[in-house]
């Protein structure tokens, strides 16, 4: 039966559409509601040939009408949750599409994407750090854009019809959703939390793998931040936008701390050895140089900049201009 392989039942009323590849961009979980009369959705997926037929042919494998679309709710705007946007909509007048109001800029021209994934950074430290010349997927020529596009991410523009914060609700057929800014990984990145049903749509914050994170979309702090707020909620299950869903959320959400803190660890034990250049804690922490310029170095500076900001770590410019980080 096509489509039967990819759609997990949540509830009656509630379908996860699983993505065969565990590789992003590929990897974006789709939720499904059935909604009244129609159905609506958490998350779309990347939009490329593969996840846009899986998504129509679960809908047909479910029996449950493509149209009318009532709301799609977008967890936050990047192309791998909401490429499939305009194929889901072509020929007919967007519903109710709702995302959290920092995260529309982006949403409305993902050109202004690579600003959000710290780009800019990742291109200035690699020309700090002297690597150029080597042969790497990603470096100082890197096009965030394009590389979506290779990947097979439709880079569509999308214009919400409802901007939401923390504290607003969305209701969905018979769920009642708090909604939660955890940015971290995204600067708009929200969660929906259904009290009654004790139900996480978590997003990209807790999932198979910890999401990376950049100074411009929260850093580690706003990640830590994150955890913190939904580790105080009720939580039965939570339905992650990459990887299976969660029974065991107090395990998830403080294993996904754990990881992030190890970094600070790493960070603050190598530099009471001695003093370290961005690079040299870069090799630390990322084994490949493209890993290293992306997201190794946004994510390592987020970690900077909170240890700066605890005052666990000092950092000073040297007389040739290269900063130099002490514990
Ligand atoms: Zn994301
Ligand atoms: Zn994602």
């Amino acid at each position: 039966m096509p489509g039967s392989n990819s759609v997990v039942s949540i509830f009656d009323d509630l379908k996860m559409i699983r993505p065969p590849s565990p590789y992003w961009p590929e990897s974006a979980n789709v939720y499904v509601f059935k909604d009244g009369d129609g159905i609506s959705f958490f998350d779309v997926g990347c939009g490329s040939v593969a996840s846009a037929d899986r998504l129509f042919n679960a809908l047909k494998f479910l029996k449950w009408e493509a149209r009318p679309i009532k709301k799609i709710i977008l967890s936050h705007a990047h192309p791998d949750h909401m490429g499939a946007m305009e194929i889901l909509l072509s020929g007919v007048s967007p519903g109710h599409i709702i995302l959290h109001e920092i995260d529309i800029p982006y949403a409305l021209d993902p050109e202004k994407l690579p600003l959000s994934f710290d780009i800019p950074l990742c291109k200035e430290r690699w020309t700090e750090t002297g690597d150029q010349g080597k042969e790497v997927e990603k470096g100082p020529g890197f096009d965030l854009i394009a590389y979506f596009r290779s990947l097979g991410c439709a880079m569509c523009r999308v214009k919400p019809d409802r901007t939401v914060v923390e504290g607003d609700t969305i209701q969905v057929d018979d769920y009642d959703f708090n909604v939660f800014h955890t940015p971290g990984h995204a600067p708009g990145h929200m969660s929906l939390y259904d009290p009654g049903k004790r139900l996480l749509l978590a997003g990209d914050i807790l999932g198979e793998m910890v999401a990376w994170y950049a100074p411009s979309s929260g850093g580690a702090e706003g990640y830590l931040g994150s955890l913190n707020k939904v580790g105080n909620l009720d939580i039965d299950l939570i339905l992650p936008s990459h990887g299976s869903v969660i029974v065991d959320a107090t395990k998830a959400i403080q294993e996904t701390r754990e990881k992030i803190l190890e970094r600070d660890i790493v960070i603050t034990k190598a530099l009471q050895a001695g003093p370290k250049t961005f690079e040299e804690l870069n090799r630390l922490l990322f084994d490949s140089p493209s890993v290293q310029f992306f997201p190794g170095t946004p994510i390592l500076e987020s970690h900077l900049q909170k240890l700066k900001d605890e005052k666990s770590i000092l950092m000073e410019v040297c007389k040739d201009g290269g900063t130099l980080y002490r514990g």
